[in-house]
């Protein structure tokens, strides 16, 4: 097996056990780290989002690789604590759908977008995840672990997406393996919003 038949795999397993289990919060006891931990790998929505965002900074190559996983991160933390302190944003559940869409679309166009366009857009993609994160924060977690939880869980789905779009970029046909893989994210993103997902 090579390294990209292995990414496809763990991939796939982390997709279907996140559509069995989405956002099983109750009963989780203890700081919050774990949860917090849990939390984006069981929502459909942040995964594919995470990971997309990993895609697209391999996609976009330079100093992509890092600014757009460090800005989408950097932001959410911020919406994070946005969140806990119960200020709401509106359609937050629908703006996260919209996330996961136009990541998707950016990926299946393949644009070449200026770093700092990205960076902010990715960024404010960032604080609607993190602001969903807050105000889902379990009532007995600690913020502060809670917020360390996700924000690692992050980072690792962040780092599965470059490792997934290395691996793609090892192969001669890279170019259309990224397009396909922004349209089957577009795809269920849409899903998302409508709710079958
Ligand atoms: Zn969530």
């Amino acid at each position: 097996m090579n390294l990209r038949r292995v990414l496809q795999v763990v991939c796939l397993v982390i997709a279907t056990s996140s559509t069995a289990f989405a956002h099983p919060q109750e009963g989780l006891t203890g700081d919050g780290l774990g949860a917090g931990f849990l939390h984006p790998w069981f929502g459909f929505d942040h995964l594919l989002a995470m990971i997309a965002v990993g895609l697209l900074s391999v996609q976009m190559g330079g100093r992509a690789i890092w600014i757009l996983p460090a800005a989408f991160s950097g932001m959410m933390v911020a919406g994070g604590i946005v969140g806990m302190n119960g200020v709401p944003f509106h359609f937050v559940e629908c703006g996260i759908a919209l996330t996961v869409i136009a990541l998707g679309a950016a990926l299946a166009f393949g644009v070449k977008y200026p770093l700092i366009t990205a960076a902010i857009f990715i960024g404010t993609f960032g604080l609607t995840h993190g602001h969903a994160h807050g105000t889902e924060m379990p009532a007995m977690a600690a913020p502060v672990f809670y917020a360390a939880g996700f924000v690692g869980a992050t980072a690792l789905l962040h780092l599965i997406g470059i490792a997934g779009g290395l691996g793609m970029k090892c192969n001669q046909r890279w170019v259309p393996q990224f397009r396909l893989s922004g349209v089957a994210i577009s795809l269920a993103g849409v899903g998302l919003l409508l709710g079958v997902l």
